[in-house]
């Protein structure tokens, strides 16, 4: 039987194992195998929401192994180390349990494939600013989101604390990077202020608990959409009285503080990094397998690597052309229409068809702006021209969009059970965790 391998159970490798096992797994017409490093799926989008605790995440992850059995594919835990192309295997390191001392859960092992889909993801692009990678906290992983939003939590206890000592200090955050992530983050954590305040985590007594600085090298805020969704969003986080910075680059991250080019420094107890991505590191030591700069498998229009047609590549790791001169970019949708395009693709090439060629359709982008707004463009509606979008509307455009990959995962009826599940867990418990 043809053996798939995933390796990446993301935005797009989750999906793309799911319609596989339900078409060709299910038919017994090829073994599809998904690899992921953790045992459970968190949908990347949300992490922001993660770090500022108003989502639960135990009501948002998907278990591999029971999902797996659900729509006909296996799943294999543990990190992938290196592909021995030769033998086509995917080398697989030792599961550990870090949480107690590091004992060994599996041993390394490979697996064969005939075909290989990369769909690792991104990282945080550091750039080699000096300091960066020891000080400042990333979104990357749920593990990472939970850090961080526990951090976020002491130090409010602790200026608190503080305040009650007499000494009146605000918990000063630095978020680098304006992009979507940059601002969505900076827009969540007046939400998660406002339930500390509430709660008395934080004293309710109105002043700013949180200074939060939003740094951006480049001109504007959101560099990558139209200037109007950004001086739109400029506005409504000047609003939520967050500071921003632009056209200046961050030179320095110390543990206290941010340096940027102009001299500038920025006090910050939480320093934040979300100022762009790179492929990970084991993508760049596949022998032979070209990659790009930032260690995306540089692909064809059919999405297979340029250097061996056994192995395809999707998502952020993929290194992929929309038109002559622009990449298809690093996002959920196109993660998510590269993963229909490859369940066709891998049919296709099973059967002895022609592949086909993908092409990536831009929908336009929504940047969620708190629990009731959010602002963005949408694009392939009127000809040549995307349509302006913001407040509640948009907000529930925005929320749409996860219940869309929920649909695509488990389906329409889990993708329901879910939604009343969470409205119904909100009942009667605090809008952000404060535990
Ligand atoms: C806070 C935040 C907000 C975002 N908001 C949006 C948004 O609103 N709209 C949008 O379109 N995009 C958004 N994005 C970008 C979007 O999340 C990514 O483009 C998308 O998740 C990419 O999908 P992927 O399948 O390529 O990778 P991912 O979804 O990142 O999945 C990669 C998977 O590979 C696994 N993995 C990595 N390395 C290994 C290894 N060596 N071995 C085994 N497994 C491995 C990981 O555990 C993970 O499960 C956001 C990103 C962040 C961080």
């Amino acid at each position: 039987m043809h053996r798939i391998v995933i390796v990446g159970g993301g935005a797009g490798g989750l999906e793309l194992a799911t319609r596989l096992g339900g078409s060709l797994g299910k038919a017994g017409c090829a073994q599809v195998t998904l690899v992921d490093r953790w045992p459970t799926h968190v949908w990347k989008p949300l992490l922001h929401e993660v770090a500022t605790g108003s989502l639960d995440t135990h009501a948002h992850q998907i278990t591999y192994a029971a999902h797996a059995h659900w729509h006909h594919f296996s799943f294999v835990q543990g990190e992938m180390k290196g592909v021995e192309r030769g033998a086509r295997q995917v080398r697989i390191g030792a599961v550990v349990d870090a949480e107690d001392g590091g004992t060994e859960v599996l041993p390394a092992r490979n697996i064969e494939y005939d075909t290989l889909v990369l769909a690792l993801g991104s990282r945080t692009h550091f750039f080699g600013v000096p300091g960066a990678e020891e000080n400042a906290i990333t979104l990357d992983s749920l593990e990472q989101a939970e850090r961080l939003r526990k951090r976020l939590l002491q130090a409010c206890v602790r200026k608190q604390a503080m305040r009650e000592g007499g000494k009146c200090e605000p918990v000063q955050l630095a978020i680098i990077g304006a992009g979507a992530t940059g601002v969505e983050l900076a827009a969540e954590l007046r939400r998660m202020e406002a339930t500390f305040r509430q709660f008395g985590v934080l004293s309710p007594d109105g002043h700013t608990s949180m200074r939060i600085t939003l740094l951006e090298a480049g001109s504007r805020i959101l560099p990558a959409l139209t200037e109007k969704v950004s001086v739109s969003t400029h506005a409504s986080l000047e609003g939520l009285g967050v500071s921003i910075s632009v056209s200046d680059s961050v030179t320095r991250v110390g543990p206290q503080s941010v340096e940027t080019k102009s001299g500038h420094v920025v006090p910050a107890d939480i320093t934040i990094w979300a100022a762009g991505i790179k492929a990970p590191e084991v993508l760049a030591s596949l022998d032979g397998v070209s990659v790009n700069k930032i260690n995306q498998i540089k692909v064809s229009s059919s999405l297979q690597s340029e250097s061996d047609e056994n192995i395809f590549a999707l998502g952020d790791c993929a290194s992929c052309s929309w038109t002559s001169e622009r990449m298809v970019p690093p996002r959920a949708q196109a993660a998510h229409q590269q993963a229909i395009f490859l369940h066709k693709a891998l049919i296709a090439r099973i059967e002895g068809r022609p592949i086909g060629s993908f092409q990536y359709k831009d929908h336009g982008s929504l940047i969620s702006l708190g629990s009731s707004t959010a602002v963005g463009n949408l694009a392939g509606i009127a000809p040549s021209r995307s349509i302006f979008v913001e407040g509640l509307i948009a907000k529930a455009m925005y929320a749409a969009l996860y219940r869309k990959h929920l649909m695509a995962v488990s389906g329409l009826r889990c993708m329901l059970v879910a939604l009343i599940a969470s409205g119904l867990r909100r009942v009667g418990a605090p809008r952000v965790k404060l535990h």
